[in-house]
């Protein structure tokens, strides 16, 4: 198995894609650390981990990305239970307001970037340290398909996904003859919690209804499965793919062409 023994942190791991990853890197032997606002997110993923690879070691932690202190918690914790970080899906993110720039206020502008961009640079921050003392390690970031065109009604969206990006492409210049690799993925629509409770707040009791419209642009004109993203980051993280560096890699059906 392409993940045997590897150790690997998943941030926003008690919900959408990170339990989608954390299903994907189990069933290849990793052991994990699932980290989470969400206790009760975390419980359930530990379960649907279980039932998909029955041995695997799973370590929950109840954190906030924005918080350096929670940050340096889950790194800790992690390497008390694994003594190494292989690998790292720093994916945690809300979706924020949907709305023009003009009526985005500060506040929730803020917010956005403090989860989306500023969660994804703590975790680089003290998680490529210890990559670079071991010499080996890969993270995945998560951007969006909003990270690398407009997609509009995203202000604080699309400014910290294009952040993620750029903090992509900045470390793994760094970090390239440290046999650490560092890259992004952008996905487009996936059907997660995420993704359901933004077309709630545009569509109401309609929303599978403004679903089908949102997909529509889309060459494939479907949601994203999950478990697509999970092979991707499962793939991203191993050996495998260890030439593979700096890259954004969409995962959208398509959408980023248009
Ligand atoms: P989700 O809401 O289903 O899951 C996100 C998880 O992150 C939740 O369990 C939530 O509790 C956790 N989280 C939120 N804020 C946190 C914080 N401050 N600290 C710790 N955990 C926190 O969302 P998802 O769709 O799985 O999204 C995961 C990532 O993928 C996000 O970065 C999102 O922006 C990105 N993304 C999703 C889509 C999509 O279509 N689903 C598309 C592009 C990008």
């Amino acid at each position: 198995m392409a993940l045997q023994g590897a150790s690997i942190i998943i941030t926003g791991g008690g919900a959408g894609l990170g339990a989608a990853a954390a299903v994907a890197v189990a069933k290849q032997g990793a052991r994990l650390t699932l980290v989470d606002l969400s206790e009760d997110g975390l419980r359930a993923v530990e379960q649907q981990v279980h039932e998909a690879a029955p041995d695997a070691e799973v370590l929950l932690v109840t954190a906030d990305v924005t918080q350096e202190a929670d940050v340096e918690r889950y790194v800790t914790e992690h390497l008390s239970a694994y003594g190494a970080i292989d690998g790292f899906f720093n994916n945690a993110g809300i979706e924020g307001k949907q709305n023009l720039t003009e009526d985005f206020t500060n506040a929730e502008f803020q917010k956005v970037l403090a989860v989306n961009l500023t969660g994804v640079f703590l975790g680089m921050e003290k998680v490529l340290r210890v990559m670079a003392e071991q010499g080996r390690g890969s993270v995945v970031n998560t951007a969006s398909v909003g990270g690398i065109r407009g997609v509009g009604n995203q202000s604080g969206y699309a400014a910290a996904k294009h952040g993620v990006v750029g903090l992509t492409r900045n470390s793994a210049i760094e970090y390239g003859t440290k046999g650490v690799v560092i890259n992004a993925i952008a996905p487009g629509a996936i059907m997660t919690p995420m993704v359901e409770g933004s077309l709630r707040q545009i569509g109401g009791d309609d929303w599978e209804a403004v679903g089908r419209q949102f997909v529509e642009p889309n060459p494939m004109q479907r949601f994203g499965k999950p478990e697509e993203v999970g092979a991707l980051v499962a793939f991203l993280l191993s050996n495998e793919a260890g030439f593979i560096n700096g890259t954004v890699i969409p995962i959208d059906g398509g959408q980023h062409i248009k």
